[in-house]
């Protein structure tokens, strides 16, 4: 029976977390972190000194007369396995993590019946004694993972300074708006006193000109932020990671603070926030983690989104050589070269049980293998195989003896006129 377009739809979308996923682990491996792996179960309890703890998301139940629920949030569920995996660590060091993991969380549809909604997340964190290089490594890191998928990102970056310079600042924000609360959308009114920081991201336009001429948290730091800032700001330029310099993005929230970022996608005329990232320490220690902690949470759904927006197609497997077959003599002769040339290092590819020759030819295009080696009846009679060029279709026939090296010499020569 052949796939169903809905199946078909699934296995589309594995593809695009098992792309996302290896690009995530491969960068995370190249730059030293290692994988941590998140809990699925937690305990209300410990979520109790949480500040702004959404309790109505959670996917909860009762076991042993506790109250537990499963993962929805990247960041929480992050510190909170990392403070019950990971003890005695001194505070001299750093630990470099990354996770990918399945979360649920309980919404409402339209009738306000409840349903679980499954999404993906991903993130980096580094906890312990880090300085300016981290925040920048990881910027650049996500920045990395977003262009290498075929994005294009916008960073926009912010030194908010520490909890006290951000106290500081939200008295000096809310006394200027105090002064022009009549010409305030009335939403912005509200929040002068209690979250001025919203403000700041009002799109309404009398809003948008107050906004303009307020006071910006970069010229009230504390000296030891304000170096820190100028630390990060030197060492982004200095490595060319393409960021936008926000002075007005504060986590109204208040989970980010010290160095804060966001990834933005722009598709169209439409910009599309993908994911944030920052310090968060004062989080941390609200969940028995008493270090310092910085990193980001992106999440799949959304880059997949952008990722079809852009109809960027996706090629799960790139291998150097697809060896192709017809007839049951070459089928076995093609296994036993399949595992020759991937023990010698080779990526390569093979489709045994396709049994058409021009289904395998545009298979290899699709998969953009450099070159094909296919292998027939008459080749195995003759002990020969031919080498095909993927890019100009000229074929060579040659001997089964000589065929590694040939593919050898083939695939450098690629490389360097490629380069
Ligand atoms: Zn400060
Ligand atoms: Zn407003």
């Amino acid at each position: 029976m052949p796939v169903s377009k809905k199946q078909e739809k699934t296995f589309l979308e594995h593809e695009y977390i098992d792309l996302i996923s290896r690009k995530v682990t491969e960068i995370a491996y190249s730059h030293g972190y290692k994988k941590l792996l998140l809990d699925t179960i937690y305990k209300t309890s410990k979520f109790k000194k949480v500040k702004n703890f959404d309790n109505s998301s959670l996917v909860s139940f009762d076991f042993a007369k506790e109250k537990n629920f499963i993962k929805n949030n990247g960041i929480l569920s992050f510190l909170s396995s990392f403070s019950s995996q990971i003890k005695d660590f001194p505070d001299s060091e750093i630990q470099k993590l990354f996770y990918i993991g399945k979360f649920v969380e309980s919404v409402e549809n339209s009738s306000k019946a409840k349903k679980i909604n499954e999404f993906s997340n991903f993130g980096f964190s580094v906890v312990g004694n880090f300085d300016h290089v981290t925040d920048v490594e990881l910027i650049q890191m996500a920045h990395e993972i977003l262009t290498d998928l075929g994005l294009e990102c916008k960073v926009r970056v912010n030194i908010t300074g520490c909890v006290d310079c951000i106290k500081n600042y939200k008295k000096i924000l809310s006394d200027y708006l105090r002064t022009k609360k009549g010409a305030l959308c009335s939403t912005c009114a509200k929040n002068v006193i209690k979250n001025p920081f919203s403000v700041l991201n009002c799109t309404n336009k009398a809003c948008q000109k107050i906004i303009m001429e307020a006071p910006l948290i970069v010229d009230h730091l504390c000296e030891s932020c304000n170096n820190y800032s100028l630390s990060v700001v030197e060492f982004l330029d200095d490595i060319n990671v393409p960021y936008i310099l926000d002075p007005k993005l504060i986590d109204s929230e208040g989970i980010y603070n010290s160095v804060i970022y966001k990834f933005e996608i722009i598709n169209n005329n439409d910009s599309y926030i993908i994911g944030e990232g920052g310090h968060f320490t004062e989080l941390a220690s609200s969940l028995s983690c008493n270090h310092k902690v910085c990193g980001f949470d992106l999440n799949f759904e959304q880059i997949i989104k952008r990722l079809k927006d852009y109809n960027i197609p996706i090629n799960i497997y790139n291998p150097d050589v697809y060896i192709a077959q017809i007839g049951e003599m070459a089928r076995k002769e093609v296994i036993l070269l399949f595992k020759e040339l991937r023990q010698q290092g080779i990526s390569v590819y093979i489709n045994a049980t396709e049994k058409k020759l021009m289904k395998q030819i545009a298979e290899a295009k699709a998969m953009k293998a450099k070159i094909m080696v296919i292998i027939g009846q008459e080749e195995i009679q003759n002990k020969t195989a031919i080498i095909r060029d993927i890019s100009d279709n000229v074929q060579e026939v040659i001997n089964f003896n000589k065929l590694n090296k040939e593919i050898y010499k083939r695939l450098i020569d690629k490389i360097f006129i490629n380069n």
